[in-house]
C-alpha cells in the first residue's frame, strides 16, 4: 500500500470506528444547527506537501462556528501585533464553558481569544479600510486559510442573531469593563457572520495545515500570515481551544486544537499535517463526541501527542 492510501485507509478506519457510537446532541440553542444530520461524520487531513486526504461526508457544508476564532486571532495579531491585541484580550486558559462571562479581574480583559468574551472583541479589533469592511477582511483571510472563496450561511446567521442574547450582553458587560473596542451590537452581528461562513471538512484540514505550515498554505502556496503569528495562534489553541475540557485534550491528545458548537473540531501537528472532523453531535463541553474519540484514537495509534514530537 502506498503512503496516501495508508493515511486514506487510516481516516477510513476511525470513520468505521467511531460512527457507531450515539452519544451526545448536536446543538440546539442556535436552532439551525438543530437540523444537521446527527449521523454525518466526515475526515480529512492535509499534509504539509498539499496532499489532501478525506473520509466520509468531507464535503457537505457546514458552519465554522467557534472554529473560526483562532484565525480571526490570527489576523487580529497579523495586523495589530501581538501588543496591540493583548492590550484587549488576555491568552490565559479560562478552565470555564465557552460562553461564560470570562474578564480578568484588574485588566477586565477577556481571559482569552477563544472563548466567546475574548473572540467577540478579537472580532472587533479588525479595523475597516476604505476600501474593505471589516467583515470582508474577515471572509476573505478565512478564504485564503481554506484555499478558496468562502461564503456566509445566512439561515444560520438569522438564526444566532435572533436568540443570541448572551453573546449580546457579554459585549455589553465588555464594554462595560473598557476593553470594546467598537460598538457591541455592531461587534456581536460581525462575530454571528464570521460563525456563519460555510465550510467543509477538508476546508477545515486545509485551515489547521496551514497553521501547521508556518502560516503557507500547503495547497495554494500563499503564506497568509506570518510563522510568528502562525506559533503563537497555536499556542493558545493548546492551552485555551478546547475550553473546559483544553487541559485534559492536550494531555490525552497532544495537539493544538479548536472546537466549534456545529460538529467541526481542528488539530495541528505543526510542521507535519492539519486535520479535521466534522460530526454534529457534541458533548457537555460543546466539543465534537465523534471528533473527539477519532483524533485521540489517531494521536495514540501514531504516536502524534506533541510532548514525544519536541
Ligand atoms: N457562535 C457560537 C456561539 O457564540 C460559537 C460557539 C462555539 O462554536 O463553541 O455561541
Amino acid at each position: 500500500m502506498s503512503a496516501a492510501d495508508a493515511v486514506t485507509d487510516s481516516l477510513q478506519s476511525l470513520r468505521a470506528r467511531f460512527i457507531g457510537v450515539q452519544d451526545g446532541k448536536p446543538a440546539d440553542y442556535i436552532p439551525q444547527l438543530a437540523l444537521a444530520d446527527p449521523g454525518a461524520f466526515g475526515l480529512a487531513l492535509v499534509s504539509m506537501d498539499g496532499h489532501r486526504y478525506s473520509a466520509g461526508e468531507a464535503d457537505i457544508p457546514f458552519t465554522l462556528q467557534s472554529v473560526s476564532k483562532p484565525f480571526i486571532y490570527a489576523l487580529a495579531l497579523s495586523l495589530l501585533g501581538l501588543d496591540e491585541v493583548s492590550r484587549w484580550v488576555g491568552a490565559e486558559p479560562s478552565g470555564e464553558a465557552f460562553n461564560a462571562i470570562s474578564l480578568e479581574p484588574g485588566t477586565g480583559r477577556p481571559a482569552n481569544a477563544m472563548v466567546n468574551a475574548g473572540a467577540i472583541v478579537t472580532t472587533a479589533l479588525i479595523p475597516d479600510t476604505p476600501h474593505e469592511p471589516a467583515f470582508d477582511r474577515i471572509l476573505s483571510c478565512l478564504g485564503r486559510f481554506a484555499g478558496r472563496e468562502l461564503d456566509v450561511d445566512e439561515e444560520v446567521f438569522s438564526s444566532e442573531s435572533v436568540t443570541g442574547d448572551r453573546n449580546r450582553a457579554l459585549a455589553y458587560l465588555i464594554r462595560s469593563t473598557g476593553t470594546m473596542p467598537v460598538d457591541p451590537v455592531l461587534a456581536v452581528d460581525r462575530y454571528f457572520r464570521q460563525c456563519a461562513i460555510r465550510v467543509t471538512t477538508i476546508d477545515l484540514a486545509t485551515m489547521a495545515a496551514t497553521l501547521a505550515y508556518g502560516g503557507v498554505n500547503p495547497v495554494t502556496g500563499e503564506q497568509v500570515v506570518s510563522a510568528e503569528v502562525a506559533a503563537r495562534v497555536l499556542a493558545v489553541m493548546a492551552t485555551c481551544g478546547m475550553y473546559d475540557g483544553s487541559g485534559d485534550w492536550l494531555l490525552r491528545v497532544g495537539l493544538p486544537a479548536k472546537s466549534g458548537v456545529s460538529g467541526g473540531l481542528i488539530a495541528v501537528g505543526p510542521a507535519r499535517f492539519g486535520v479535521a472532523t466534522y460530526s454534529p453531535p457534541l458533548d457537555a463541553t460543546g466539543g465534537s463526541v465523534r471528533g473527539h474519540a477519532a483524533l485521540e484514537t489517531m494521536s495514540q495509534r501514531y504516536g502524534l501527542h506533541l510532548m514525544l514530537n519536541p
